[in-house]
């Protein structure tokens, strides 16, 4: 398997961001060296290879980055779960709580059909709570989890304890 442990030297840490007391795990930082880039898309799809994968899921905005990459290398189709009122035709919608308030995401209803199988992809898992509400989306729609990719893991917020019963993959780690 590919070493994305170097990786790390390419992550921003923006403390305060977007709130004081946050510390931001920037990525793109990550994203505009080549070498770097490549080797994400790389190891995300070695993972993958040779599993059926019909469809990978993307979720607005840093999810849209990997997962069209990775679609293309796994030969999947390509599903966007979005912010409300942004798709066209009609969709499910799952709200979820935050620290402070809510927040929800949409998909079309036939972005997915039973029984297909979905990877779904995110920058980073914090505490679990938006890959949670996208989980939902798919059981909804009767989708096949096949898997969870996530760039970046903060290891001490435990968020992967949510998903005891899923494949859940990343490529940096933070404790
Ligand atoms: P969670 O729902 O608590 O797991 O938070 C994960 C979501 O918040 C993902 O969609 C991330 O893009 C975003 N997020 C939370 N913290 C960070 C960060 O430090 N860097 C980048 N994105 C973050």
């Amino acid at each position: 398997p590919i070493d994305c442990e170097p990786l790390k030297a390419l992550v921003r840490t923006v403390p305060d961001f977007p709130k004081p007391g946050i510390l931001f795990y920037d990525i793109t930082t990550l994203l505009k060296d080549r070498k770097g880039f490549a080797e994400m898309i790389d190891a995300f799809a070695q993972h993958y290879i040779g599993s059926d994968v019909d469809l990978v899921l993307g979720i607005e905005a840093r999810g849209f980055i990997f997962g069209p990459a990775l679609a293309y290398r796994l030969n999947a189709g390509f599903v966007p779960v979005r912010k409300p009122r942004k798709l066209p035709a009609p969709t499910a919608k799952v709200t979820y709580d935050l620290e402070y308030g809510s927040d929800s995401l949409e998909i079309h209803v036939d972005a997915i059909e039973p029984g297909q199988k979905v990877i779904l992809v995110d920058d980073l898992l914090a505490t679990g709570g938006t890959m949670e509400a996208t989980i939902k989306l798919v059981q909804q729609l009767g989708g096949e989890i096949a898997g969870l990719a996530f760039a970046v893991e903060l290891d001490f917020l435990r968020g992967r304890e949510k998903f005891a019963h899923y494949d859940v993959f990343s490529l940096l780690h933070y404790d």
